[in-house]
């Protein structure tokens, strides 16, 4: 017998329909690309998305065509997730980090239709337009007067030519909730990237579950800054999310220096942010360097890389800020887990409270996780035994656009799907996942496993030290042994000798790092992590120091 509810797909256009409807007059505050500010309403949103879908409609785009965008976090860019995939086009978010060569090959790997560009990324579409082949139109997100004469981008039109004087209503399509929505392709560190397409029921799905109160627990109240960019996993899917509560938005366009952040936090009264740790090492070096306090953030969710106790300290000690842990990837929408304390917790001491939001955290309803061993089978939740971390869920891809690289899931005895993470990670008992390292990029020493990740968190620990990351060098005896890459603090000073004696006490003898590099920059990948492929390449000639 089936049930008897209405049988209502779920639609991202139902999302800016609601907000329009429910909260028409919450604000969207964005910093432009010109770097003045820009206020409207979710109303005024809702209307100019609608005029996107009467614009694409007029460029004669099919169904699951692909829009591209490459562009910061701010309005328009707001107004195209909601009138591309709304209208059944799939939006394709192109980080723009990414080398041109790259971005004209996912380009065309996606069949991207139109281009839609912030004027910051100028030059880079004049570096590729003439190798993108499918792309029929260049569209700059500014207004008419601002169009540059001479672009050499052949037929390059003002986004706001485009929408303006078309309908702001319009009679959204009603289609199979698991049509494609929108995507984005992996950073790719080896071979070419592969993309996750999001449909629109696993777009809807993942914003009701982030909303939660175990989550990012947003609401009506909220005022949120999305730090962490709409190019990269639409954001941690906040876009969705807020419409879904109707919260107020606040965008920080190109400037994610700490003093524009703060600025903007601070004007805008935000209560709960989002970003990497790279962008709130900024901030917090801001506020430090000028005695600053936040009067109204109270939260926010730190996640992309792991999130060092350094960091989770100084928002909490200093500044009154929450730290949420999050873990995910862009192939899980991207949220995986969140760490948020259960009722037991809240009596343990601040101590093993602070163990525990170190931890990337719980497994979301919606997703589930797996820990397993080089046989397949699965491991304890001990919060001791590490093993290869699984997932499976409505959110979490199950096979890559246009079938790249096969199948990627793994099976278990049952037969069912998991997504293989590339993670190492431990669970314990309460459900607790914590990642101990990139699969590749783990330490083996006389075969016994090191974390990078613990091997950096004590390195950025130190108050000299801005920046760390680890990896692992040949050794004849031990086949690798660890050594850290250390950026100083302006105007800070620590020596080697000084740094290998700070982890005494705070890990084990051996996996001490053999020996510390002080460097001018860490290499940064697209999405502001680490990128230690390049820094190995960088370190190719070193040798360690009992070796030489
Ligand atoms: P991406 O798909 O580019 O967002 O990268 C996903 C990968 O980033 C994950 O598989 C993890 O290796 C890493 N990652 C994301 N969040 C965290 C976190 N909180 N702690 C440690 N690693 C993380």
């Amino acid at each position: 017998m089936l049930g008897l509810m209405q049988d209502r797909p779920l639609l991202i256009s139902n999302l800016i329909e609601f907000v329009d409807r429910h909260n028409g007059d919450g604000e969207i505050v964005s910093r432009r690309v010109e770097g003045d500010i820009h206020r409207y309403t979710w109303r005024d949103c809702a209307a100019r998305a609608r005029q996107v879908a009467h614009a694409l409609d007029a460029e004669k785009l099919a169904f699951s065509d692909r829009v591209a965008t490459l562009a910061w976090n701010g309005y328009r860019h707001l107004e195209l997730y909601y009138g591309v995939s709304g209208s059944g086009r799939v939006l394709h978010t192109i980080n723009p980090r990414l080398h041109p060569d790259q971005i004209a090959w996912i380009a065309n790997h996606a069949e991207d239709q139109v281009l839609c560009f912030d004027l910051t990324f100028l030059p880079l579409v004049q570096a590729v337009h003439a190798r993108c082949g499918t792309v029929k139109k260049w569209v700059a997100l500014c207004d008419a007067d601002k169009l540059p004469a001479d672009s050499g981008v052949p037929g390059l039109v003002s986004y706001e030519d485009w929408i303006g004087g078309r309908p702001t209503s319009y009679d959204w399509p009603v289609f199979d909730e698991n049509s494609a929505s929108s995507m984005c392709y992996t950073s790719g560190t080896t071979g070419n990237p592969k993309a996750a397409l999001y449909s629109h029921r696993s777009t809807t799905l993942h914003a009701y579950a982030a909303a939660l109160p175990d989550v990012m627990c947003l609401s009506a109240r909220d005022s949120v800054l999305p730090v962490v960019p709409m190019f990269h996993v639409n954001a941690w899917g906040i876009p969705y999310s807020a419409a879904l509560v109707g919260c107020k938005l606040v965008f920080p366009g190109p400037a994610m220096d700490g003093k524009s952040v703060y600025e903007l936090i601070e004007a805008e009264k935000v209560t709960f942010a989002a970003g990497v740790p790279t962008v709130w090492q900024m901030l917090l070096g801001h506020l430090q360097a000028n005695g600053l306090k936040f009067n109204t953030l109270n939260r926010t969710v730190i996640g992309g890389s792991a999130c060092p106790p350094a960091m989770i300290n100084a928002f909490r000690d200093q500044y009154g800020v929450d730290v949420l842990h999050a873990w995910g990837m862009t192939e899980m929408s991207p949220l995986g887990t969140l760490c948020t304390l259960k009722n037991k917790h809240l009596s343990l001491p601040a101590e093993e409270q602070l163990a525990l939001r170190l931890k990337q955290g719980r497994a979301i309803f919606g997703v589930d996780m797996k820990i397993v061993g080089g046989d397949g089978k699965e491991l304890a939740w001990d919060g001791k035994t590490y093993g290869d971390l699984l997932v499976k869920g409505p959110w979490i891809v199950k096979e890559y656009f246009k079938g790249e690289g096969g199948d990627p899931l793994v099976r278990d005895e049952k037969g069912d799907g998991w997504f293989p993470t590339g993670d190492v990670a431990t669970i314990d008992a309460d459900g607790f996942m914590q990642i101990t390292d990139r699969s590749k990029d783990v330490i083996k020493s006389g075969g016994e496993w090191i974390s990078s990740i613990d091997i950096e968190n004590i390195a950025v620990a130190h108050p000299a030290v801005a920046m760390a990351a680890c990896i692992g060098v040949f050794h004849p005896k031990w086949d690798e042994r660890p050594i850290v890459a250390v950026v100083k603090k302006p105007g800070a000073e620590v020596t080697r000798e000084e740094l290998l004696k700070f982890y005494e006490g705070k890990t084990a003898k051996w996996q001490i790092p053999d020996d510390v590099v002080f460097v001018e920059a860490i290499p940064l990948g697209a999405t502001g992590k680490i990128l230690k492929t390049r820094l190995r390449e960088l370190l190719k000639d070193y040798k360690l120091p009992s070796l030489a």
